[in-house]
């Protein structure tokens, strides 16, 4: 049994209600640990520790605090079969994923923001009469609240550019998935990390949520997660003008015109239909296909779904691991009926597996592909976030645009099409912060990262993550 504790101050301790909450692997559905079911006084003592350290942290210069970073990077590397092991047993993905994805991507966020915040800069503005310069501050303490999907990954994302800037932190990983925040918290140990200017508080999200957006100490709060939850702390948040950065759901479409490199295209849609189960916010859910190829296509992705292998997470063979847990994979399978009673056609996949061995309580559910299904209906308009998407055939450029922009998300899209100018008319019209032409997934840290519409506010990833935890100030001096 693996038993978590929170970090706070630079210390591992217990919950001070002295309750813990199980940690089940998804692999096996067996309690493999337990986690602080932490409340609002372990959340003071996080808030107050990082407020002490604020200071001492915000002055250091940025070669001093680059440096930190490197070392966080590299005790993160110098235990990477542990980390890969326990994010693949947290989250139910294959551990050969985490091992390629996941960690790796953890460690290039402190290296990349260890380099990023060297080369950081403010602008000056002049005129004749006068200079301006802007002066851009650390904000004090932040709260960064991450989801279970891509644990470490999403952590780091937000931690690294907080810590970067000179800000203290106080940070929530999701309670399905805390294991590799806790490996954290002891490489922090390990590398005599400054006391207090990372603090990791675990447990239920709605019982933590509103200490960890409403105190008055707290100067930003950067959330990833779900649009309901983001809704509840814009609602927080907003009324207090705390900065908040939200990257929210999606729904997104994948657009393929008959013109695309085909063999290309049908390996990367495989890929960015599934992977990770597909539990990815950047995951086509939605597959639009032009009519010319809609039934070549149809043939051909539900040849090359059927033959993923869903498995063990720890067998290297294995495509397709385990959803995250017994009420999510409750969920998806929720959709799958309600496509159903939609009139969508299952065309592979659909039901429940039940591996053998020491797999047979795990929460595997076959890849599933749904066709018949008008772009309105909610198995269309609504994230399921799990192994199934839905294709549906369309006829012209606009009719793609149409249907690609009809739901409330505005996350991700890929297009597939080998003629350029479509392809720019196309990523100029379509209503999605990110578009990918012809791949999907391929991640520019220093680009600008999240959602239109109701999947987010803001954006992370290079200057502009630095820019939101930070203040600006203007200086006038008169010539
Ligand atoms: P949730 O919104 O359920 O949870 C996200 C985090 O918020 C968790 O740490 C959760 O804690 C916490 N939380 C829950 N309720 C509150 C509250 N009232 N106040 C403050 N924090 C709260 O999302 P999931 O973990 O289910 O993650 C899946 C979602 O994340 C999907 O919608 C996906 O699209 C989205 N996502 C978006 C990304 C993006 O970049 N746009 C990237 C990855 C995922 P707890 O676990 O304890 O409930």
């Amino acid at each position: 049994m693996i038993k978590i504790t929170n970090y706070i101050d630079g210390n591992h301790v217990e919950p001070v209600s002295g309750l813990y909450l199980d940690n089940i692997d998804p692999s096996t559905g067996q309690k493999y640990g337990i986690i602080p079911d932490s409340d609002n006084e372990d959340v003071e003592l996080a808030i107050a520790a990082a407020q002490r350290a604020f200071p001492l942290w915000s002055s250091l210069t940025i070669e001093v605090r680059s440096e930190w970073l490197l070392k966080l990077a590299k005790g993160i590397e110098a235990r990477m079969d542990e980390f890969v092991n326990a994010e693949s047993q947290d989250n139910g993905k294959p551990r050969r994923i985490a091992a390629i994805v996941d960690i790796p991507r953890a460690i290039q966020n402190f290296t990349f923001f260890s380099q990023a915040i060297t080369q950081f800069a403010s602008e000056s503005h002049s005129t004749q009469e006068a200079i301006n310069y802007t002066l851009r501050q650390p904000l004090g303490v932040v709260t960064c609240i991450s989801p279970w999907n891509l644990p470490l990954y999403l952590f780091t994302w937000k931690i690294a550019p907080a810590l970067a800037m000179g800000n203290a932190v106080v940070a929530k990983p999701s309670e399905v998935t805390p294991h590799t925040a806790y490996l954290l918290s002891e490489v922090c140990k390990e590398i005599d990390f400054p006391a207090g200017v990372l603090n990791i508080v675990h447990g239920h999200g709605h019982k933590l949520g509103e200490s960890l957006c409403t105190d008055n100490r707290i100067k930003a709060v950067s959330f990833t997660g779900g649009t309901v939850t983001g809704r509840k702390i814009a609602s927080m948040t907003a009324p207090l003008f705390k900065k908040t950065s939200l990257e929210l759901g999606g729904k997104n479409p994948t657009i393929i015109f008959e013109d695309c490199d085909y063999e290309d295209m049908l390996k990367t849609v495989v890929r960015s239909s599934f992977s990770n189960q597909g539990q990815i916010c950047l995951c086509g859910s939605r597959i639009l296909v032009q009519r010319d190829i809609y039934d070549k296509f149809k043939a051909d992705f539900v040849d090359k779904v059927s033959a993923l292998k869903v498995g063990d997470p720890i067998d290297d063979t294995t495509s397709v691991g385990a959803l995250v847990s017994a009420q999510h994979l409750e969920k998806v399978q929720s959709y799958i009926t309600l496509a159903q009673a939609e009139g969508g056609k299952i065309l592979t996949g659909g039901n429940r597996l039940i591996l053998k061995g020491r797999c047979e309580n795990g929460f595997y559910l076959q890849p599933t592909v749904i066709e018949g299904l008008s772009n309105d209906c909610h198995t269309n308009q609504e994230e399921i976030f799990g192994p199934v998407v839905t294709i549906m055939p369309f006829d012209t450029e606009d009719d793609a645009i149409h249907l690609a922009n009809g739901t409330e998300y505005g996350l991700a899209t890929s297009v597939w099409t080998q003629n350029i100018s479509l392809a720019h008319r196309m990523a100029n019209q379509l209503d999605f912060g990110i578009v990918w032409i012809n791949c999907w997934m391929i991640r520019d840290l220093r680009t600008p990262f999240g959602g239109m519409k109701q999947s987010g506010l803001g954006r992370e990833g290079g200057q502009e993550v630095l820019r939101f935890f930070s203040e600006p100030k203007n200086v006038c001096i008169k010539y």
